[in-house]
């Protein structure tokens, strides 16, 4: 979708930046810059929005040959107030847009062109019953096709409540491989009301091969369906804009599956895409690329080898 970033509150004119947000397309372009092959598969208006979008995906080499146009409608938008520090305020334009149009068959070329992973989220779901299907046929076709499918939950509050949310995504459970969600939204995923660790146990029994829990400051955790639980404490980074650390980590985390890496070694990936993209301002913009992945162990003032 099309992004204003403003620089101070808009009611005051605050001057803004032009750019693109969505949560899949920030895990895209952050496999893109580690060096994996992705493809982007979202519905757009047929304006200039759209061709920001485009060429900005393009430009991150993020393939975009099956994204569809919908020339009845708007592609989505949003403003991003600053207006202290870290603190921010958020406006949407998602309603009718041509991301909440997307049909199960805008998906069908995409998905014959093959991959080994296939990523949704919970925004998508949450846009209406469409693209509700259109995640779910997806992840039926990945699944019997042997993709992995990864799930994150990534709730959104404003599009949805969360009786909502697990209604329509609890389903998916048999189908996903991989399980990405913060520790207060695992909940809508287990069918369990208990505490954490019996929630993780209910996800691991429905067929769940790896329950990824973001912490925020505190880190992450991976549950295995094989018993294994990692803990990978956050990296110490100066905080400069939390947004996008989720999507960051979520790429990471990507990126370490497609490599065959160890839990441990994944999870450790994750966390550290995490921990860059807090430390650097958007969404996206500071997402790594391969050879900056070990930029944390960098000593500050050092240069980059
Ligand atoms: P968002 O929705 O804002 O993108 P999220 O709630 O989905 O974020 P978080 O748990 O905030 O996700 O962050 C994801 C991961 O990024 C964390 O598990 C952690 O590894 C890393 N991370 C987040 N915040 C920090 C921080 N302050 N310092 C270091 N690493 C962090």
């Amino acid at each position: 979708m099309l992004s204003l970033q403003s620089d101070g509150p808009l009611a005051q004119g605050a001057p803004a930046r032009t750019t693109i947000a969505g949560a899949e397309s920030n895990v895209a372009v952050g496999l893109a810059r580690l060096g994996h092959r992705v493809a982007w598969a979202g519905r757009l208006g047929a304006d200039e929005p759209a061709r920001l979008v485009l060429r900005t995906l393009r430009g991150e080499g993020v393939d975009v040959r099956h994204v569809t146009t919908d020339p009845e409608a708007p592609t989505g938008a949003m403003i991003r107030e600053r207006l202290a520090g870290d603190v921010a305020r958020v406006h949407y334009w998602r309603a009718g847009s041509a991301a909440s149009r997307q049909r199960p068959e805008d998906l069908d070329a995409a998905l014959a062109a093959g991959a080994r992973l296939l990523h949704v989220t919970g925004i998508t779901c949450a846009l209406g019953p469409g693209p509700g299907a259109a995640v779910t046929t997806a992840v039926e076709y990945a699944r019997a096709h042997g993709w992995t499918v990864v799930l994150d939950v990534n709730h959104r509050a404003r599009l949805w409540n969360e009786e909502t949310a697990a209604a329509a995504l609890r389903p998916l459970r048999g189908n996903i491989d991989v399980l990405i969600a913060s520790d207060d939204e695992l909940g809508l995923m287990a069918r369990e009301r208990g505490g954490e660790a019996a929630q993780v146990a209910d996800l691991l029994d429905s067929g769940v091969r790896d329950v990824v829990v973001k912490r925020g400051g505190d880190g992450a955790d991976l549950y295995s369906a094989d018993g294994g639980h990692v803990h990978q404490p956050a990296h110490r980074v100066p905080v400069a804009d939390t947004v996008g650390a989720g999507d960051a980590f979520c790429a990471g985390y990507l990126s370490g599956i497609l490599d065959a890496l160890a839990p441990a070694d994944r999870l450790r990936r994750a966390c550290a895409t995490g921990a860059i993209a807090v430390s650097t301002r958007g969404d996206w913009e500071g997402l790594p690329h391969r050879d900056e992945l070990g930029i944390l162990d960098v000593s500050p003032g050092s240069a980059l080898r």
